[in-house]
């Protein structure tokens, strides 16, 4: 259990010294209780003091990092329950199932239509992360070559899911090597999966079908020596598991209640991909690290890659895309030059008005952190300065023979200037993007 802050304070010096920023000890202990401050700010707590310190430092819910290299991916790591109050650490990885009954063409085509679940969505790319090998067959050698075959086939994450011991001994003898998740561990299974686990040096899910259960489960895989566990909670109706993983959440990170402190993963077992979208999407918004789908259909994909991609933006900054020059049809040197800021709904807004003047442009994307015209310029990180380096930055002079440069017309006041610190001609564009089109078509062909 966590410590109140009373119970740091008296394991503090008690000096009050102030080396660590607070005003005394009480203060740094109540900050350390609330998570507000890191047990290294202070430099003369005891050896003693500091291990029993460590369980209130720890943050309330462990991170977890499984696959190798380019396809490593990391779960949990929560600090709050509400985006608003700071922001989620770790999106939700979506991972789709491949069962061990699958063979030659069939598993191959399997395999190759989840490593084509990737989009690009406002100059993002986002997609599946995980392939979760089922042991629908009961077979441990079809498991295990069904494992060995992903893994050849496919760069994403691994999740292997048997109930067997055995399948995942010889599964991870097969896979090992990139470190997949293993799934799952039960009460009467708890020891032989984490000793597997273990040795591996592999994450393991507990399964349990209540929050007792799981809590219970989780403790005595840690007591084998099992520090990276995944929880799941099976057995209930989609309502009931929106309230357990909601109320896991919650004695996680307000009560730091330790057994629940671990990431979760779902597994969606409705029978269609319409279904299985709703579920996932309640699953996403509260509150599973992990989900896990059936559907290679990309129609259903999308909307949950979509819903992970803005739930778990981080709230203080803005969405961008990369400051650059962008090329909108096929621009040649007597082309127009416009620029805009490097927010992504400003950027793909005058993107699409650009492309539907089909007049080939060049557009020049200033970076102002993410913000908007309007934005940036009252807060001066647009200015004449700003976009004449911006226009050296990217080699602009080089692309066309012209010098004119359209600005947005919420700006026309930094026209004079931009002209003095440019040379170039300024065209003051419209003030709505809406307006481009038109604008375009008239003063450029
Ligand atoms: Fe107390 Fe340590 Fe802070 Fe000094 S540095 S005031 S001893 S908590």
């Amino acid at each position: 259990m966590a410590l109140t802050g009373l119970e740091i304070f008296k394991l503090l010096p008690k000096t009050n010294c102030k080396k660590c920023g607070k005003p005394t000890c009480l203060a740094f202990a109540m900050a350390l209780a609330q998570k507000r401050a890191k047990l290294e700010e202070c430099p003369d707590v005891s050896e003693e003091a500091k291990e029993k310190l460590a369980a209130a430092a720890a943050p309330p819910m462990r991170k977890i990092v499984f696959g190798k290299d380019d396809n490593q991916v990391q779960i949990g790591q929560e600090t709050v329950c509400f985006r608003h109050e700071e922001k989620f650490h770790s999106p939700t990885i979506i991972g789709v199932t491949v069962s061990d009954k699958l063979t030659g063409a069939d598993l191959s085509e399997r395999i190759k239509s989840i490593n084509a679940l990737q989009f690009e969505r406002i100059g993002m790319k986002i997609g599946v992360q995980a392939v979760a090998v089922v042991n629908d067959s009961g077979s441990t050698e079809a498991f295990a070559k069904t494992a060995a075959a992903v893994k050849d086939g496919s760069d994403l994450a691994l999740i292997l899911i048997t109930q067997s011991p055995d399948a995942i001994a010889a599964a991870v003898a097969k896979v090992g090597d990139r470190i997949p998740l293993l799934g799952y561990a039960e009460a009467d299974t708890a020891e032989a999966m984490a000793k597997i686990a273990k040795e591996s040096h592999c994450p393991l899910v507990a399964k349990a079908e209540s929050i007792d259960a799981l809590s219970d489960l989780s403790e005595k895989i840690a007591g084998c020596g099992v520090e990276d566990i995944v929880l799941t909670l099976v057995g209930s109706s989609p309502r009931d598991r929106l309230y357990g993983l909601s109320r896991m959440r919650v004695l996680s990170l307000k009560k730091v209640f330790r057994p629940l402190g671990y990431p979760t993963i779902s597994f969606v077992t409705e029978p269609d991909a319409d279904t299985q979208v709703a579920s996932a999407l309640s699953l996403i918004c509260k509150y599973s690290d992990i989900v896990v789908v059936d559907t290679v259909e990309p129609y259903a994909l999308l909307p949950m890659l979509t819903a992970v991609m803005n739930i778990y933006t981080d709230p203080q900054k803005p969405v961008q895309v990369e400051p650059k020059v962008y090329t909108i049809g096929e621009p040649d040197e007597n082309s127009p030059v416009m620029f805009t800021t490097n927010f992504s709904l400003t950027y793909y807004t005058v993107e699409s008005d650009v492309e539907a003047s089909r007049i080939p442009s060049y557009i020049l994307v200033v970076d102002t952190e993410g913000t908007s015209v309007l934005t940036a310029y009252s807060g001066d990180k647009l200015n004449e300065k700003i976009v004449a380096d911006a226009m050296v930055k990217y080699g602009i002079e080089k692309l066309v023979k012209h010098r004119k440069l359209i600005i947005p017309g919420y700006v026309a006041v930094m026209s004079g200037k931009l002209e003095e610190a440019t040379n170039w001609e300024v065209m003051v564009g419209p003030r709505e993007c809406s307006m481009l089109p038109k604008y375009l078509q008239e003063v450029w062909n």
